[in-house]
């Protein structure tokens, strides 16, 4: 039971094309800067750049007024998921007003990690989460009750971590149940978290359609 986890790997620089979170976006000609669609209308926020097997997925999220915006909901029109092709990305203009950008630029690292089953403790019949296990053991040292949780920013494939099967979201092109692409993880310090509202994100792909969404548990 493997998992890829997202490990912070310090500062880039904004235009990137590493795995990384903040920074700018890099789109295809012609990409235009999604507005929110639940609080304001203002420019979302841009939270992750995220190369994948069949193209990058780039996630955005509302931050104008997390009060009152249903940024945690897929359809919501607070959040956007993009799998753009691999080629000829370039460097999006930044919208002059709006919550747009983080304050850092994060660099990535993927690992793959192979939690110990054994170690478990399963006297309780509840089926170990192969991201929690993952993710709580990151780092951990024998006798330590934590490790460096706050440096993973989540995980690459797999499946979502306690996700209620009815908040898998539908397509909206082709209404299929999507495919789980993504965790995502605040951030390993205040000045570079994305603001989940200390949730877990989770995004997601139609990779027919091209399609992507986000919400958080
Ligand atoms: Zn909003
Ligand atoms: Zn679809």
């Amino acid at each position: 039971m493997q998992t890829t986890l997202m490990i912070y790997d310090g500062i880039t620089s904004a235009d990137s094309d590493v795995p990384r979170t903040g920074g700018v976006p890099l789109a295809p000609a012609g990409f235009t800067w999604p507005l929110c669609g639940s609080c304001c209308g203002e420019p979302l926020q841009f939270f992750a750049h995220l190369p994948v097997e069949d193209g990058v997925l780039s996630v955005f999220v509302c931050q104008n007024d997390p009060g009152a915006c249903e940024n945690w909901d897929a359809y919501s029109g607070a959040n956007r998921v993009y799998l753009f092709p691999r080629e000829e990305l370039q460097p999006v203009a930044v919208p002059e007003t709006g919550l747009t950008l983080l304050p850092v630029t994060s660099a990535i690292r993927t690992q793959v990690v192979t939690p110990d089953l054994e170690e478990h403790d399963d006297d309780d019949d509840v089926v170990p989460d192969p991201y929690d296990l993952a993710r709580s053991g990151w780092k951990l040292e024998p006798g330590d009750r934590f490790g460096k949780q706050r440096e993973v920013l989540g995980s690459l494939g797999g499946s979502p971590s306690y996700l209620e099967d009815d908040r898998v979201p539908a397509c909206p092109s082709c209404t299929g149940t999507m495919d789980f692409a993504a965790h995502l993880e605040e951030g390993i310090s205040a000045q570079t978290a994305m603001n989940l509202g200390g949730q877990l994100g989770y995004v997601f792909v139609c990779r027919a359609c091209r399609q992507g969404a986000f919400l958080t548990d």
